[in-house]
C-alpha cells in the first residue's frame, strides 16, 4: 500500500485525512490519496492564474507530449498493473488502455504543431474593403476536468493531453474510485517537462472539490465525463461557463438477416464484454432480425462461454470485475427482474463479489430496466426485431444517443441506419465503441450536448477564437 500525493500546480500535497482506494477483486487497499479541502482548490486556481505564465510555444507543448508518449510506452506494464489493481479491469484491457492513452498523446503532440488560423479576404462583395481578417485561437484561462472510473487513464488523457496541446491549464478531479493512475500520469507529465501551473490534480470529497470546480468563477470551462445524473446536475450548477458533457449510453448492435454471422457473433461478444461491459459505448442491446435469431444466439452463447471471468491480474482472464460489489449487485438484480418478466438467461447471470459473469439473456421484454436504462456491466440482452425499421425505432426509443453498430452486407440499409439513428456515431460492421483518438466523439440526447471530444475537437473547445483585421 502506498500513499499517493495530490498536486497543486505541480507541488505534491498531503492532507490530515486520507481516502483508501481498494482492489475490487480482493478488497485489498491498493493505495490512499489525500482528502483535500476548499483551500486546496483555491490555491490551485490561484496558482493557475498567477501573472507571468506565458502560454507555452507549440514546440514546447509538442515536445512535452511526445516525451510523455515515449515515457508511457516505456512504463506500460507499471501503468497497466495499477489500472488493473484499482479498477479490476483485466490485464488485456489495462494494456489496451495504456496503448490508447499513448495514441492520445501522439495525436495531441501532432495537433499542437498545426496552425489553426484562417484568413478572410474582405474585398468579396460590393460592400467589401481592402482588408483581411485573420483568426487565431487563444486557450481558455483554466479547464476544470472531472473524469469517471471506467477508463482510469484514457479518460484522463483525453482531458489533459488536448489541454496541453491547446496551451490551456487544467485542474483535474479524477474519480475517487480510481485516482491512483491519474496521479501517476500527472507525475510522469511533470517529469516530461510540463510546468506545474499547467496541471493540478485534486482528490477530495465531491461536495467540496468536484462541485467547487463546477461553480468556480475563475474556471472557464468544465469538461465532464460520467453519468447522466451527475452531468445534468452539473449543467444546472455550472452557470455561465463552457460545458462539455460526455454522459451515459445504451448502444445497440443491430444485426440484419444478410449479416456475416461469424462477424456479428464476434462483435457482439467484444462489444458486450470488453472492459467488463463498462464502456460508455459498450453494446447494451443486441437487436437481431427474427429470421436469424436462433442461429445467431447459438453462435453467440458458444463464443461468449469462452470469455473467462475471474482474477483480473491473471493474463488468461478476459472479463475482470466491475468497479465494486454494489455495482455487481445492481446488475444481478436487473437480471433477476428481467427473468421475472419472462426473459431466459442462457449464460452467466450471477455474480461473486464484484465479479459479474458475462451474461447472455434472451426474450427480454422491451421495457425491461436492463434494456431501457444503461446497465454498466457485462450484460448482453438479445432482442428480436422485425426488420431494420423496427430496430431503428427501438434504438431511438431510449433517452440516450451515444453510438451504435450495424452488421449488414447491404449498403443501402447501412446508409439508411446512418441517416435515421439519433446518435453521435454509427459504425458499419463494427462495434459502437470503435474510433481513433483524434476523431470526433460524443453523443446527443441524454448522452451529451452534442459538443464533441477526441483530441482535435477538444482542442477547439478549450480555445476561444479571436479575430483581427489589417488593411491589405
Ligand atoms: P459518475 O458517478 O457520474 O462520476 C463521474 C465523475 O463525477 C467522478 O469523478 C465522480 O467522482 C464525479 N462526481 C460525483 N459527484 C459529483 C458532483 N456532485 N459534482 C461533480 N462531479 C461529481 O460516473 P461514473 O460512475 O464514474 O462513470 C460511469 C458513467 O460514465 C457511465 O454512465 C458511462 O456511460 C459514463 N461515461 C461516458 C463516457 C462518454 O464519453 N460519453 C465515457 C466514459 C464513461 P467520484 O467517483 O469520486 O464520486
Amino acid at each position: 500500500m502506498k500513499d499517493y500525493k495530490a498536486y497543486i500546480a505541480g507541488n505534491a500535497v498531503e492532507a490530515d485525512e486520507w481516502i483508501d482506494v481498494t482492489n475490487p477483486y480482493n478488497g485489498e487497499v491498493v493505495g490512499r490519496v489525500p482528502s483535500l479541502g476548499a483551500d486546496h482548490l483555491e490555491a490551485a486556481v490561484r496558482e493557475t492564474h498567477l501573472s507571468g505564465h506565458e502560454v507555452l510555444s507549440r514546440y514546447q507543448r509538442s515536445e512535452i507530449l511526445n516525451k510523455a508518449m515515449q515515457r508511457l510506452q516505456d512504463r506500460a506494464s507499471e501503468f497497466s498493473r495499477l489500472i488493473t489493481s484499482e479498477a479490476g479491469l483485466c490485464v488485456r484491457e489495462s494494456r489496451y488502455e495504456v496503448g490508447r492513452a499513448s495514441d492520445v498523446l501522439q495525436f495531441a503532440a501532432m495537433e499542437a504543431l498545426k496552425d489553426d488560423g484562417q484568413v478572410f479576404s474582405c474585398d468579396l462583395t460590393p460592400h467589401g474593403k481592402a482588408r483581411k481578417i485573420f483568426t487565431l485561437r487563444e486557450p481558455v484561462r483554466c479547464v476544470g476536468s472531472i473524469t469517471p472510473f471506467n477508463h482510469p487513464l484514457n479518460q484522463v488523457a483525453h482531458k489533459v493531453a488536448p489541454a496541453i496541446a491547446a496551451g490551456a491549464p487544467t485542474i483535474l478531479k479524477p474519480s475517487l474510485k480510481t485516482p491512483l493512475t491519474a496521479l501517476l500520469f500527472a507525475e510522469m507529465l511533470y517529469e516530461c517537462g510540463l510546468p506545474g501551473w499547467m496541471l493540478s490534480v485534486l482528490t477530495g470529497p465531491d461536495a467540496i472539490i468536484a462541485e467547487g470546480i463546477v461553480r468556480h468563477p475563475d474556471i472557464d470551462l468544465i469538461s465532464f465525463t460520467g453519468s447522466e445524473k451527475i452531468g445534468k446536475r452539473i449543467s444546472k450548477e455550472a452557470g455561465y461557463k463552457k460545458l462539455v458533457l460526455e454522459l451515459g449510453g445504451n448502444d445497440p448492435l443491430i444485426i440484419l438477416e444478410d449479416a456475416d454471422l461469424d462477424l456479428a457473433v464476434k462483435l457482439a461478444c467484444e462489444g458486450s464484454f470488453r472492459n467488463s461491459g463498462q464502456r460508455c459505448t459498450a453494446v447494451k442491446r443486441i437487436l437481431v432480425e427474427k429470421s436469424i435469431l436462433d442461429e445467431f444466439v447459438s453462435g453467440f452463447v458458444e463464443l461468449a462461454s469462452t470469455y473467462r471471468c475471474g482474477d483480473p491480474a491473471d493474463p488468461q482472464t478476459l472479463v475482470g470485475t466491475v468497479i465494486d460489489e454494489q455495482a455487481a449487485m445492481v446488475l444481478e438484480e436487473r437480471v433477476r427482474a428481467a427473468e421475472k418478466a419472462g426473459a431466459r438467461v442462457l449464460l452467466g447471470g450471477s455474480r461473486h463479489g464484484a465479479l459479474m459473469e458475462p451474461t447472455v439473456i434472451v426474450d427480454v421484454p422491451r421495457d425491461a430496466e436492463m434494456v431501457v436504462r444503461e446497465s454498466f456491466g457485462p450484460l448482453a440482452p438479445v432482442l428480436a426485431v422485425d426488420d431494420l425499421n423496427d430496430a431503428i425505432e427501438l434504438t431511438n426509443s431510449t433517452a440516450y444517443g451515444l453510438s451504435s453498430g450495424i452488421v449488414t452486407r447491404d449498403l443501402h440499409k447501412a446508409i439508411e441506419a446512418v441517416k435515421r439513428l439519433r446518435v453521435g456515431t454509427c459504425n458499419i460492421n463494427e462495434v459502437p465503441g470503435y474510433r481513433i483518438e483524434c476523431s470526433p466523439f460524443g453523443g446527443i440526447k441524454d448522452s451529451g450536448l452534442g459538443i464533441k471530444e477526441g483530441v482535435i475537437e477538444a482542442m477547439k473547445f478549450m480555445t476561444n477564437v479571436k479575430t483581427f483585421s489589417l488593411p491589405w
